[in-house]
């Protein structure tokens, strides 16, 4: 066991996780009896071939998609036991998820969008926690612009400056880089490591760029539904190495 998993408990926590769909075969769920701790306050990279089953594996931990079998724990709080209303508490209240394709909508400035989820919820938002959420992704200046007049780097920051107008614990990244040109996915990347870093929050990212993996402190390799091994302290040159163990 490493120093970080000894010091950081787990923040959130797959027990046996099984989950198939209709028509996938019984003896082959798309994730397959899967155990796994995310520590707190660290940024755990989730990698492997595309339809290894990484999205569902973020869907079912972040309790947007519940397991066949198999518990989620948030802390203490056991998602499988929870109800869809206390479930939706839970994904306002805790957990924060960024898409890949950003999901703004196109005729709100990056103000609106950010403000939009606690607008939708009955909410006063105030104007001064919009603009330090942008502050904090470097975009108070881009505040009046519509989606179309941003970069997709700078529409990714917006997604994220949305995510943390909810203060979540946890915040899921699904494939967030993978519609950005190289510089802007680092960016978005470092942008992450300071939500571990700078706030204390806990991050799970899913990439297919080595580099972008080597941000994280620990990086976990799905293959067919199942953790085939982890690199702790990864660098580019050590995730590489292990991707090409099932990629040759
Ligand atoms: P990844 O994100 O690693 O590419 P996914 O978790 O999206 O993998 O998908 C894993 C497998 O599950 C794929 O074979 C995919 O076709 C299948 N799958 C995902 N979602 C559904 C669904 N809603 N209905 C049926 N099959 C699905
Ligand atoms: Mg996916």
């Amino acid at each position: 066991m490493s120093l970080l998993t000894d010091i950081h408990l787990p923040a959130v926590q797959l027990v046996s996780v099984t989950k198939g769909y209709p028509g996938a075969p019984a003896d082959a769920p798309v994730l397959n009896d899967v155990t796994l701790g995310f520590p707190e306050r660290a940024m755990t990279a989730v990698m492997g071939p595309s339809g290894s089953g990484k999205t569902t594996l973020l869907h079912c931990a972040a309790g947007l998609d519940r397991p066949d079998s198999g518990r989620v724990y948030l802390g203490d709080t056991d998602l499988t036991e929870c109800d869809e209303d206390a479930m939706t508490q839970l994904r306002r209240g805790r957990i924060g998820f960024v898409f890949q394709q950003f999901n703004l909508l196109p005729m709100l400035t990056a103000y609106e969008n950010v403000a939009l989820p606690l607008r939708l919820r009955g909410l006063r938002v105030g104007g001064s926690a919009v603009r330090e959420a942008l502050r904090r992704v470097g975009l108070e200046d881009r505040a009046d612009h519509l989606p179309a007049q941003l970069s997709g780097g700078q529409q990714q920051r917006v997604a994220i400056a949305r995510t943390l107008m909810g203060e979540p614990e946890i915040v899921y990244a699904d494939e967030p880089t993978g519609s950005l040109d190289r510089a802007s996915g680092r960016q978005v990347m470092r942008l992450l490591r300071d939500l571990v870093d700078v706030e204390g929050r806990t991050v799970v990212v899913v990439t297919h760029d080595p580099v972008a993996a080597a941000v994280a402190d620990r990086v976990v390799f799905l293959v067919d539904g199942g953790i085939r091994g982890m690199v702790e302290e990864p660098t580019p040159e050590k995730v590489a190495a292990r991707l090409s163990t099932w990629e040759a």
